[in-house]
């Protein structure tokens, strides 16, 4: 057993309000320089979608991820190169026809304000001066044909949602069902770098510039070492690294690290309103995440759980600390919210891993609305209350593709989880339904009551489970020392010379 430690995060969709408050506080501190104004490391889509860039789950389109071919990982990147992968890799350097084009993200614009002020009056003709759209790339008028969030909502009209990949494993039936206008239904899916444990991303840098950090594992790109060969982008399945047009390197999320150095949560999560997200840190067996990320498909998800361990396993502590992880690291990983969710209660899932990943984002999935009929004139809710999952309006198999790699029985139980959890809390406040469904969902009272201040009213330190395991802190308290006899006069070089 080789015990590491990896941040993780959570976010659930059952509560987000898809405000875009978390994108635009990453705009505001990341991307707000020229050559990013198309990037959105923070992006919320309405599912069903096709989502930013379009499509951007279609990997027949875009060859992202990994592909297990013959026992072994290969990136999908190279599946036409066959068994000559290296040399696919040096070509697919000169010519990739995999990635992304502006149009599948958006072609960003401005307005030409000045004119409004600036337009001569003309008497033969006196119509009111527009402002025209004009590209932030080359400074030319643009025609918009579409935007970052061009079908929130689904843009008032369900034909963006017939377009979704997910959807393509249902028949044609089912999703003319889907789309009857009394029947439309559609959440919100929140998304950035999903920091994952085998990242193709890094794989594929053939500069050696994208790198996981070894003691936290968040997933970086080195500028003065990116070349802009931008295999980065075309490796990674989410479609979370951008090309800056600018500077000509690679950007990604950096999990707000510098906040994060400093105990805050990132700025996305920091100001969700939704309050949806949570952060900590898990124990993970490094010896283990080949194995998981070559584990057949109807079984990767619980293969990703195995590895991670239980903070409180004496055995697994005394491993951590072997290996050099601190007391503080351990007692956060006990309290780590994201646990909870992911592997005590088994109710946050990888989105698509199928890809063979391993993200360390997790997602607690949308629950179904309260059903509501008509009685004569009244509105109300239904009699049966909460409908079935067989019932939901959005059919099972949509949210296996997304979650569970197709696992519809996995996906069952998770929603059976949350709709017990709901039963329950109804039975507290109103007393008319049986407490008992708790059990059969395999939860109990006390992790139910957790479950349920953990999603209602959390505080901060709750939800944010920070703890001060980064370098650049260690770095200072060893630092005090010298800083301390440099204020008394010694001479801090020739100290260090001695080894002092
Ligand atoms: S989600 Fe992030 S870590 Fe995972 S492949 Fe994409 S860029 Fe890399
Ligand atoms: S801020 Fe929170 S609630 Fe609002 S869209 Fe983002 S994730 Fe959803």
């Amino acid at each position: 057993m080789d015990v590491r430690m990896h941040v993780s995060m959570v976010f659930n969709l059952d509560k987000c309000i898809g405000c875009h408050t978390c994108s635009i506080s990453c705009k505001n501190i990341w991307t707000d320089r020229e050559g990013t104004e198309y990037m959105w490391w923070n992006n919320v889509e309405t599912r069903p979608g096709t989502g930013y860039p379009i499509k951007w789950e279609d990997q027949e389109k875009f060859r992202g991820g990994w592909e297990k071919v013959n026992g072994k990982l290969r990136l999908k990147l190279y599946k036409w190169a066959g068994p000559l992968e290296r040399i696919g890799a040096l070509l697919a350097l000169f010519y990739n026809p995999f990635l992304p084009t502006i149009d599948a993200y958006y072609h960003p614009w401005t307005y030409a304000y000045k004119h409004l002020f600036d337009a001569p009056y003309d008497e033969n003709n006196p119509i009111q001066p527009t402002a025209q759209p004009i590209s932030l790339i080359t400074g030319e008028p643009v025609e918009i044909k579409g935007g970052p969030n061009w079908d929130d909502d689904l843009g008032g009209s369900p034909l963006y949602a017939y377009n979704d990949p997910n959807l393509s494993k249902l028949s044609e039936q089912e999703r003319e069902m889907l789309f009857e206008i009394e029947r439309v239904v559609f959440f919100y899916l929140p998304r950035i770098c999903n920091h994952c444990m085998n990242a193709p991303c890094v794989s594929a840098c053939p500069s050696g510039a994208m790198y996981k950090r070894a003691e936290d594992g968040i997933v970086l790109v080195n500028q003065n070492h990116c070349r802009g060969w931008r295999m980065c982008v075309a490796g990674c399945p989410y479609k979370k690294v951008y090309y800056n047009w600018h500077t000509g390197k690679a950007e990604k999320c950096i999990l707000c690290y510098p906040r994060l150095e400093s105990g805050q949560a990132p700025a996305c999560f920091h100001s969700c309103v939704g309050r949806i997200r949570y952060f900590g840190v898990l124990l993970y067996d490094f010896e283990k995440v080949e194995e998981a990320a070559k584990a057949d498909l109807n079984e990767i998800v619980q293969k990703q759980l195995d590895l991670i361990l239980d903070p409180f396993d004496p055995k697994v502590i005394n491993q951590a600390k072997k290996n050099g992880l601190t007391d503080e690291i351990i007692e956060y990983a006990q309290k780590s919210p994201v646990y909870k969710f992911v592997k005590k209660w088994k109710l946050a899932l990888p989105l698509h891993p199928e890809y063979r990943t391993l993200p360390m984002l997790f997602y607690v999935p949308p629950l179904l609305p309260i059903k509501a009929n008509k009685t004569g004139d009244t509105y109300g809710i239904d009699k049966d209350l909460f409908t079935t999952i067989e019932k939901y309006r959005l059919p099972i198999e949509y949210f296996a593709n997304m979650f569970t790699a197709g696992n519809k029985e996995l996906m069952k139980e998770v929603f059976k989880k949350m709709i017990a959890l709901r039963i329950y809390r109804r039975a507290i406040t109103v007393g008319d339904v049986d407490k008992g469904v708790l059990n059969e969902a395999g939860f109990n009272e006390e992790d139910a009551n957790e479950y349920f201040y953990l999603t209602s009213i959390a505080k901060f330190e709750d939800r944010f489970v920070i703890p001060t395991f980064i370098r650049e802190i260690k770095v200072e308290q060893l630092m005090e020392p010298l800083a301390y006899k440099a204020k008394m006069g010694f001479n801090i070089r020739q100290e260090a010379k001695r080894g002092g």
